[in-house]
C-alpha cells in the first residue's frame, strides 16, 4: 500500500523548501520531492544573486508580501547564522513618465516606504561609474533597503531548516504522474507511489509539464543567459555601487555590483528564447545574448570590460500573460504555486508562508487576490 502523507510538496527550489519548511513546522507530515539536488543549477534559482526591493513597480498590492518577506529572510539569517541578505540599496532609472520610476513612486507613496528620487545628473554624480542619463532622459529613484539575496545559499538554507522542523526531503525523485485519489491525492515517482491528503506544486519551468492543460496554456518559459563581467573600481560593492535597473526603449536591464573575482553580473529582464523542455535547455552562451547587453553597458556603465566575460549561466523565467504568479487552491487540498515571472525570488518567504496556510485550510496572512491561478479563463 502506498505510504500515506500529510502533505506532499513538488518541486524544492526556490519556494517548495518554504512551503515544506512551513508545513513541516505546522506538524504536518511533509514529504518534499525534487528531481535534483539543492541548491542546483537547473531550474530558476540558480546564478549567485536575486534582487530584493520593496517599493514594487509592478503593483504596489506586493508590498504587504515584500515587508512578511523581508522579515522572515533576516530571521532566517538568525536562525542559519548565516549572511543571506546584502543591502546594497537599488537604484532604479527609466523615463521620468514610464513604468519603472512613476511604479517605484506610487508603491512608495501608498506604503510610506524610504526612496529618494534623483535627476540624471544626480545620479550621474552619486554613482559615478553610471553615465549617458541625460542622453537618454532618464531619471533615477534609489532604495536604499534593497539590496541582492545570495540565491543558492538562501534555497539550501531553507531546504536545511525543512529538515530541521521534520520535512522528509528526497531529491533526484522526478514526479512523472500526479492525481486526485480515494485519500486525497496520489503522486507518483518511477516505481514508488504516494498518497497525500494535501498537495502542493512548484515546479517552476516544468509547470507546463505538471499542471493540468488548463492553467499551463498560460504559462510561457524563457531562455535567460545572466554574464559576469571584468569591471572598474566604481562598480565595486565595497565602494557603495548598488544594484541598478535601467528601464530602456530596447528593453530593460539590470545587475549587481561587484562584489567578488566573478566581476559585475548583469542580464537582460526583457526578451528570451522559448524553452519547450527545460531538461534540454540551451545552456551554450551566443552573440545574440551578448550583443543587446553589451552595448547597453557600453552607453550606461562604460568601465566595465565588455571584451573580457568571466563567467556565464542560463537559467529560466517562468512567465505569466500579466507577469504576476499564479497562486491558488484549484481544488480542495491542491495548491498550484508558478509562474513567478522572472521577479518571485525576493518574496518567496511571503508567498511560502501564505501557501502553507492554504494548503492547511488557513486564510492567508498576506493577500494572494492578485495571483488567482483562475483570472485567465
Ligand atoms: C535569470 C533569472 C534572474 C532572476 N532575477 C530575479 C531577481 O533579481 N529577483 C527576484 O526576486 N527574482 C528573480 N528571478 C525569479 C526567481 O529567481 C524565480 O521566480 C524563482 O527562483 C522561482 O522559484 P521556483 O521555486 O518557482 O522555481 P525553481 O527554483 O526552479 O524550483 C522548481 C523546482 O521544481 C523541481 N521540479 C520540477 N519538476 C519536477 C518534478 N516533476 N518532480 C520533482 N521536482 C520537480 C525542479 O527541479 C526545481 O528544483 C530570476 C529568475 C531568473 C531565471
Amino acid at each position: 500500500m502506498a505510504q500515506h502523507w500529510d502533505a506532499v510538496v513538488v518541486g524544492l527550489g526556490g519556494l517548495g523548501t518554504v512551503v515544506a519548511h512551513d508545513l513541516a513546522a505546522s506538524g504536518l507530515r511533509t514529504l518534499g520531492l525534487d528531481r535534483f539536488q539543492p541548491g542546483h543549477d537547473r531550474g530558476s534559482s540558480h546564478g549567485a544573486t536575486r534582487v530584493i526591493r520593496k517599493a514594487y513597480f509592478e503593483h504596489p498590492d506586493y508590498v504587504p508580501l515584500l515587508r512578511r518577506s523581508y522579515e522572515r529572510w533576516f530571521s532566517l539569517e538568525e536562525k542559519v547564522g548565516q549572511s543571506l541578505f546584502v543591502q546594497s540599496g537599488v537604484l532604479e532609472l527609466g523615463p521620468e513618465f514610464g513604468e519603472v520610476v512613476p511604479g517605484v513612486l506610487r508603491a512608495a507613496d501608498q506604503h510610506q516606504l524610504t526612496v529618494e528620487a534623483l535627476s540624471g545628473q544626480e545620479v550621474e554624480a552619486r554613482f559615478p561609474g553610471i553615465e549617458g542619463l541625460d542622453e537618454a532622459n532618464l531619471v533615477g529613484v534609489y532604495e536604499p533597503d534593497g539590496g541582492y539575496l545570495l540565491v543558492e545559499d538562501c534555497v539550501r538554507a531553507w531546504s536545511d531548516r525543512a529538515t530541521n522542523v521534520g520535512a522528509d526531503l528526497r531529491w533526484g525523485a522526478a514526479v512523472t504522474h500526479w492525481d486526485v485519489h480515494p485519500d486525497g491525492f496520489e503522486v507518483a515517482f518511477g516505481e514508488k507511489r504516494f498518497t497525500c491528503t494535501r498537495l502542493v506544486l512548484c515546479p517552476g519551468a516544468w509547470a507546463p509539464q505538471l499542471l493540468p492543460e488548463a492553467l499551463a496554456q498560460h504559462l510561457q518559459v524563457k531562455r535567460k543567459p545572466l554574464l559576469w563581467y571584468e569591471a572598474g573600481p566604481r562598480y565595486l560593492e565595497s565602494g557603495g555601487f548598488p544594484v541598478w535597473l535601467f528601464e530602456l526603449p530596447g528593453g530593460v536591464f539590470y545587475g549587481f555590483p561587484t562584489r567578488d573575482r566573478m566581476g559585475l553580473k548583469a542580464a537582460r529582464h526583457s526578451a528570451g528564447l522559448d524553452v519547450n523542455d527545460p531538461l534540454q535547455l540551451d545552456r551554450n552562451l551566443h552573440s545574440y545574448d551578448r550583443d543587446p547587453v553589451e552595448a547597453f553597458l557600453k552607453k550606461h556603465l562604460p568601465d566595465v570590460e565588455t571584451e573580457q566575460l568571466n563567467h556565464h549561466a542560463v537559467c529560466m523565467y517562468t512567465l505569466s500573460p500579466d507577469l504576476h504568479p499564479l497562486i491558488g487552491e484549484i481544488e480542495p487540498g491542491l495548491v498550484v504555486a508558478v509562474g513567478l515571472s522572472g521577479h518571485g525570488f525576493k518574496m518567496v518567504p511571503g508567498l511560502g508562508e501564505a501557501i502553507a496556510q492554504l494548503a492547511r485550510g488557513e486564510a492567508p496572512t498576506c493577500a494572494l487576490d492578485l495571483f488567482r491561478p483562475t483570472r485567465f479563463e
